[in-house]
């Protein structure tokens, strides 16, 4: 490559010189200002002297671009690796949760009153998230949901909405509560709770820091529980803790003997995990800076390759 554009520089040799810059013809001989072959006035545009001439500028232009293209494929191939490797290195990576996740603990009848609990995050299940398209990804907005069975055959739902501050940050939950009885096989539409029933109305708002505390409260208004410490609510106020930390990002899991701690022998099932994905994209691509450094380059090839000019000599020749 280097050596074509050096030759197109360097140009050929005119064979006899000085010579006519319109026709070549050999002008030493020479008598006054008109080539006797094309008629060009040489005393006003000079002769071709004993330099080699380069080729035409538009010729160097055109073979500089196409060599800028033609190699641009293997080049990119060549420096992507490296250039995203360095980039990542420097600036990190974009971590993105996506899928969902649900945490599911069954308990035996004679160590609780209830039959199971539920946490759960829909999430994103889009197929086309691994194209890497981040608008189907894990999002702040999401609710959480909390289902509450018990041995005998009620079931309550909790539906847990984060409140988002200014900067983006989950500071706060909705809590809205929906009973829905198994009594009532024919209607399985939810029932909005009577507020009237419970202390604090709902929906309410509460801090994500006591979240825990609070869905703890909403089981034992429901209940109430008989025995105060009874596993299952303990193991899901945990649930919800670390729920919180999945849907922050904080966690990618949940692992069942931190869920259950002591109360693990009154637990009969347990499904935890889901679609639930880690992904890493980078903070930068290398893209743009690749393409960018290359048009950069070729440009200063393209400014040396066309500095070379054809250079004329006075005519007439002075003789000393
Ligand atoms: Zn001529």
């Amino acid at each position: 490559m280097a050596v074509v554009l050096w030759l197109m520089i360097r140009g050929r040799r005119l064979p006899n010189t000085p010579a006519c810059p319109s026709c070549r013809y050999y002008v030493r001989d020479l008598n006054g200002c008109i080539c006797p072959e094309c008629g060009n006035d040489l005393c006003a545009s000079g002769v071709l002297g004993g330099m080699r001439m380069p080729v035409a500028r538009w010729i160097r232009s055109l073979v500089v671009v196409f060599l800028a293209v033609v190699l641009f494929a293997s080049y990119a191939r060549y420096v992507f690796t490296p250039f995203q490797d360095l980039f990542d290195g420097i600036l990190g990576r974009h971590v993105d949760h996506s899928g969902n996740y649900r945490i599911e603990i069954g308990f035996n009848p004679t160590a609780s009153e209830i039959d199971s609990i539920k946490v759960e995050v829909d999430g994103q299940t889009n197929p086309t998230l691994m194209s890497d398209a981040p608008e189907n990804l894990w999002d702040d907005q999401m609710p959480m949901h909390v289902t509450l069975k018990w041995h005998d055959g009620r079931q309550q739902e909790l539906t847990l909405r984060p409140v988002l501050n200014k900067n983006g940050q989950i500071v706060e939950w909705e809590m809205h509560p929906v009973t829905q009885s198994k009594d009532e096989p024919s209607d399985n539409s939810p029932v909005v709770v009577d507020p009237n029933k419970s202390p604090a109305a709902y929906p309410k708002t509460v801090p994500s820091s006591s979240l825990d505390d609070h869905v703890s409260m909403w089981v034992e208004q429901s209940g109430p529980l008989s025995d105060p410490w009874d596993p299952a609510r303990f193991v899901l106020a945990r649930s919800v803790s670390r729920m919180q930390l999945i849907h922050a990002r904080k966690a990618s899991s949940a692992d069942l003997h931190d869920l259950l701690g002591e109360s693990a022998q009154a637990q009969v099932s347990s499904t935890i995990g889901g679609n639930f994905m880690t992904m890493s994209r980078p903070m930068l691509r290398a893209h743009w800076f690749i393409f960018g450094l290359w048009v950069v380059v070729w440009v200063v090839v393209l400014i040396l390759v066309l500095i070379p000019n054809t250079r004329y000599e006075q005519w007439p020749q002075r003789t000393f």
